[in-house]
């Protein structure tokens, strides 16, 4: 009998590869609005959306922020640092990008095979502080939302990572008490704090061997390391 019966996935940076996925719709958004004609250089454009996108992201995280402003405020922010003001073309560029983004199909290293191996022992369920129609359609281009019973998601919880009563949520989903879950997940903050204060074990996918001031666990540099755990 294992231990656990349900594994709770983050999504992004965890088994979806955020990093590459976003450089490369980057490149079409690049390419596709001519921004060099802006003297826009394009591995300062992809150095400025990280900062940016990664403030907004721990903004949202901490509910100061809401998805539209990650949405409107995103590109206008960015261009900002070009000295650049153009809020028009600014949506236009972040509706490309929230249409094209989700499309992109880089997975993390070992993804589908180590989601092959635990598909045969346990269930499994996403829990991600993205969007809702997003993440449904990386799950999709992926090929890997048939893996997942559940994709609990901030919009369809009402919930935001690290609160405890998103993991509460899908707890009660699962129909399972906290010693049977066990969450995965790349970011200290909203995965491995919430699942620590829910009760829930936690794994820290922690690629960059940062140091986990939380308390995970577990910690692994690659996906393959779950099959020691799990
Ligand atoms: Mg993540």
């Amino acid at each position: 009998m294992h231990k656990y019966k349900y594994i709770f996935f983050d999504l992004d940076h965890t088994l979806w590869d955020y990093e590459k996925n976003s450089k490369t719709t980057l490149k079409l958004v690049y390419d596709h609005f001519q921004l060099f004609n802006l003297k826009i250089d394009f591995q300062r454009f992809y150095k400025t959306f990280k900062k940016v996108n990664n403030k907004l992201w721990i903004q949202y995280n901490r509910r100061e922020i809401s998805q539209q402003d990650i949405r409107t405020k995103r590109f206008v922010e960015i261009f900002s640092q070009f000295n650049l003001e153009n809020k028009e073309l600014c949506l236009q560029i972040s509706n490309f990008y929230m249409e094209k983004g989700p499309q992109e199909i880089g997975l993390i290293s070992g993804t589908i095979s180590i989601l092959n191996y635990l598909a045969d022992k346990y269930k499994m369920l996403i829990l991600t502080n993205g969007f809702e129609h997003t993440q449904h359609t990386k799950l999709r281009c992926t090929n890997i939302k048939d893996y997942f019973h559940h994709v609990v998601t901030s919009e369809n919880s009402g919930f935001v990572k690290p609160d405890t009563a998103i993991f509460d949520f899908a707890l009660n989903l699962c129909q399972i008490e906290p010693q049977h879950a066990i969450m995965i997940g790349d970011n200290l903050q909203t995965d491995i704090l919430g699942a620590k204060n829910s009760g829930i074990d936690s794994v820290y996918f922690n690629p960059d061997y940062r140091q986990d001031t939380i308390g995970a666990n577990y910690n692994i540099s690659s996906l393959h390391q779950l099959s020691d755990i799990l």
